[in-house]
C-alpha cells in the first residue's frame, strides 16, 4: 500500500471487506488504485480466515470508471506514444483490465459486490467479476464508452449480464439503467434501500460463511466452468481484441486512444453526478 490508501481492507467474522476509498474522484480508477485493489484481492483470496469477500465503496458513488485525466495517465509509463502505442496499450490493458478482472472472477471464494450511486463504464468491470451483486435503490449503471468511439469497456460481459437485445440498447444509447431494471435483467441479485445496504450484504455474507469452504469453492467453480463451456471467457477475450481495434482506430485518427472524454464521466468525477 502507498501512503494514500485508495483501497481499504478489513476482516470481520470470516468476511474480508474490500472498500474503494478514492472518494474525491468518485473512485475513478487510476493505475495506483487498480494495483492496490489487485493486491487486496490477492490478500483476501490467500487469507485462510476469509471465507467470503465483499467489495464496496466509500463516498456517494461506487465508481466513475477509469481515471483518464492527464494526471492519471501519467502513471501509465509503459505506453510509448511516439513508437508503438497500440501494441503498448494492448499489453497494458490485457494485464491491468482484462487480466485483473479474470483473476478476481476466479478467486475460489464467494464474492459479493455492494453497489450504490453511479457505477459507470469500468465501474462495471469491478462488479461483474463478483459472484453476487446487491444494489442500493439509488444505484445506476452505464457503459457510455461507445460515445468515445470504442465498442464498450474492456471486459465485455454485457451480453451475458443483460441478454443480447438489452446489451445492444445499453451500448448504442449510452443510457443508464436503474437498480430495479438491473434486477429484472438478472444483473443484480437484490435491490435494497440505501440505508440497509451494508446490513443486507453482511447478513448474506454471514449466512454464506457458515457453509463449508470447499463446497462453496466447488459450487462457484461449477457455475463459472459452465459459463466458460458456453463460451464466456473466450467471448470476453475475443471482444477485448475488438476493443483494442477501437483504440487503434482512434489513435490513427486523432493520436489519442479515445475520441472524447465524456461529460457524464466528468460530472460524476467532479461533483458526484448531481447535475
Ligand atoms: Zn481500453
Amino acid at each position: 500500500m502507498t501512503s494514500e490508501d485508495k483501497v481499504l481492507f478489513e476482516v470481520r467474522d470470516n468476511i474480508g471487506i474490500i472498500t474503494l476509498n478514492r472518494v474525491k474522484q468518485r473512485n475513478a480508477q487510476d493505475l495506483d488504485l487498480l494495483k492496490q485493489l489487485d493486491a487486496t484481492w490477492t490478500r483476501a483470496a490467500e487469507d485462510k480466515q476469509v471465507k467470503v469477500i465483499v467489495l464496496k465503496a466509500n463516498g456517494p458513488h461506487f465508481s466513475a470508471g477509469h481515471d483518464i485525466t492527464d494526471q492519471a495517465m501519467d502513471q501509465v509509463t509503459c505506453i510509448d506514444w511516439d513508437k508503438e502505442p497500440v501494441a503498448d496499450l494492448y499489453a497494458y490493458e490485457a494485464e491491468h483490465f482484462l487480466g485483473y478482472c479474470t483473476k478476481w472472477r476466479n478467486v475460489p471464494k464467494p464474492t459479493i459486490a455492494a453497489v450504490h450511486g453511479a457505477c459507470i463504464a469500468a465501474g462495471l468491470m469491478l462488479i461483474w467479476p463478483c459472484d453476487l451483486i446487491i444494489a442500493a435503490d439509488n444505484a445506476r449503471f452505464s457503459d457510455p464508452v461507445v460515445a468515445m468511439g470504442i465498442g464498450g469497456v474492456e471486459y465485455h460481459a454485457h451480453t451475458w449480464e443483460f441478454g443480447a437485445r438489452k446489451a445492444k440498447e445499453i451500448l448504442f444509447t449510452s443510457s443508464f439503467i436503474d437498480a430495479p431494471t438491473a434486477e429484472q435483467l438478472g444483473m443484480v441479485n437484490k435491490v435494497v434501500p440505501l440505508d440497509d445496504l451494508d446490513a443486507e450484504v453482511m447478513a448474506m455474507a454471514e449466512a454464506i460463511a457458515q457453509k463449508p469452504a470447499f463446497g462453496l469453492a466447488m459450487a462457484k467453480r461449477a457455475v463459472n466452468r459452465t459459463q466458460d463451456i458456453q463460451g464466456y471467457q473466450n467471448s470476453l477475450e475475443a471482444v477485448f481484441d475488438m476493443h483494442q481495434l477501437g483504440h487503434g482506430n482512434c489513435i490513427a485518427a486523432t493520436g489519442k486512444p479515445i475520441f472524447a472524454y465524456l461529460d457524464e464521466m466528468k460530472k460524476v468525477t467532479k461533483d458526484g453526478g448531481k447535475s
